[in-house]
């Protein structure tokens, strides 16, 4: 099946339809891999992989191998058995390249999410005269707005003058790609650092990161990504796009479990700067000599030169698990594809119900565009919105909720189908009908 083909036919909001698409979807099958949540003897239409992704089957099986390990080998398992925890992140590298467009050795699973960004931050924000400042995007995920002030009070300096919010113009929801690359060319040598989600947590808008990147160095500064809401959702190209930095969680729309590990990008052409600061660890330390344990830190190699601590065995057995399943899937494109698709059908049914309703009960704040947006739609209800969620939720559909005023809907190609949009359509208008007419 051509998807692209398929799209260009319009939609229908019938189950008919729905049924014919999945039929013909070759990621169909990838369903069966995870694990979903119940409710009332039912699964759950699980719209909410871009806050926690579901769980693999393998899931299990994968962490009971780890345990065996550490059962029969103990310490030994650091360098013994089919797969020694000493070089476990390796395997994992390479899966992950591909998600990121990235070189293997530009990656590396470690830490968690805003402890990565801490520690990229002190090697790649480097305030210096009167090139210190950050700019940034108006209303970031809290994780990385706290970290970007105490990076900037750590340098000590007030976040009020260091950083540079964009925002969107007066009336929209979203930035607009010329107001970023103006406001950046405008403060040209004071940024220090350009930093932005890959996309925003609220509005699922995905910024135009190569464009952002090229006007970033344009002013001279560096350019970081956080891309927890884009790794696993939409294909990047980190490397060609000459991305400095970036990091990512792997519990999204990467299904690695609660609390699960994060990876680093850095671009190659950083590896031989000594002057960057690193904040080290012994595991950071230059893998061949590791044990000689040594004075005076050597860096290992490419982005395995900035681990801090020993390898997190067990929580990257688990990303792994996971990552398999995107290799299994033929990773981003094909993925890509279909989440272009469900999502637009997304988009189509929500517009539906609206005509059905008479009027636009659900205003959608997430770009039309698929170049602009990944698998998330985030909309406002015109009234009750939390009285419709919670609806949702008692029917078996969980999408989530962010204050104040969104409900946020994620289709997740790996494991959502045609027909859960079509079934969460029909719920969605029965709610509106009781409650609006
Ligand atoms: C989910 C998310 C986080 C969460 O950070 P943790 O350190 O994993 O708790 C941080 N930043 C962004 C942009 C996120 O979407």
């Amino acid at each position: 099946m051509n998807l692209d083909n398929e799209l260009e036919l319009n939609f229908e909001r019938t189950i008919e339809y729905a049924k014919h698409m999945d039929h013909a979807d070759p990621l169909g099958e990838l369903r069966k891999d995870f694990l979903f949540p119940q409710q009332n003897g039912r699964p759950f239409i699980y719209l909410c992989g871009n806050s926690l992704g579901l769980q693999p089957k393998a899931a299990c099986e994968v962490i009971n191998v780890q345990l065996k390990s550490w059962e029969n080998m103990a310490v030994e398992g650091w360098f013994q058995g089919n797969a020694p925890w000493m070089f476990y992140h390796k395997t994992i590298k390479e899966m992950i390249a591909p998600i990121v467009g990235a070189k293997p050795s530009e990656v590396c699973p470690m830490n968690t999410l805003t402890v990565n960004l801490h520690l990229l931050m002190v090697s790649f924000y480097k305030p210096s005269g009167k090139r210190y400042k950050i700019i940034m995007e108006a209303g970031a995920f809290p994780s990385d707005q706290y970290a970007v002030e105490s990076q900037v009070r750590f340098h000590g300096m007030d976040p009020a003058d260091a950083i540079i919010e964009v925002s969107p113009r007066e009336g929209e929801y979203t930035l607009r790609t010329e107001d970023v690359i103006a406001q950046i060319s405008e403060h040209g040598e004071e940024i220090a650092l350009v930093l932005f989600g890959g996309i925003n947590y609220f509005t699922g808008q995905w910024f135009d990161m190569e464009a952002i990147t090229i006007a970033g160095h344009a002013a001279g500064a560096i350019v970081g990504f956080d891309l927890a809401h884009a790794a696993g959702n939409v294909p990047m190209h980190l490397h060609d796009w000459g991305v400095d930095f970036a990091c990512w969680c792997s519990y999204k729309y990467q299904n690695a479990g609660p609390g699960g590990i994060s990876a680093i990008f850095v671009h190659e052409k950083h590896f031989e700067e000594r002057s960057l600061n690193r904040l080290s660890g012994w595991w950071g330390y230059k893998e061949s000599e590791r044990f000689k344990m040594e004075k005076g830190f050597v860096p290992e190699y490419g982005a395995d030169g900035w681990q801090v601590s020993c390898t997190q065995v067990i929580p990257m057995a688990l990303y792994h698990a996971s990552l398999s399943l995107f290799k299994k899937a033929g990773y981003m494109e094909p993925l890509r594809k279909k989440s272009i698709a469900l999502t637009s059908y997304l988009f189509y049914t929500i517009n539906q119900v609206n005509l059905a309703l008479g009027e636009e009960y659900y205003k959608i704040i997430t770009p039309l565009n698929s170049s602009d947006r990944g698998a998330q739609l985030s909309m406002i209800a015109k009234q009750d919105g939390k009285v419709v969620f919670e609806h949702l939720v008692a029917n078996n559909v969980l999408g989530d909720w962010r204050e104040p005023n969104v409900i946020r809907l994620s289709p997740v190609p790996l494991y959502n189908s045609f027909e859960d949009i079509y079934v969460a359509g029909n719920l969605l208008l029965e709610i509106s009908k009781k409650l609006f007419k």
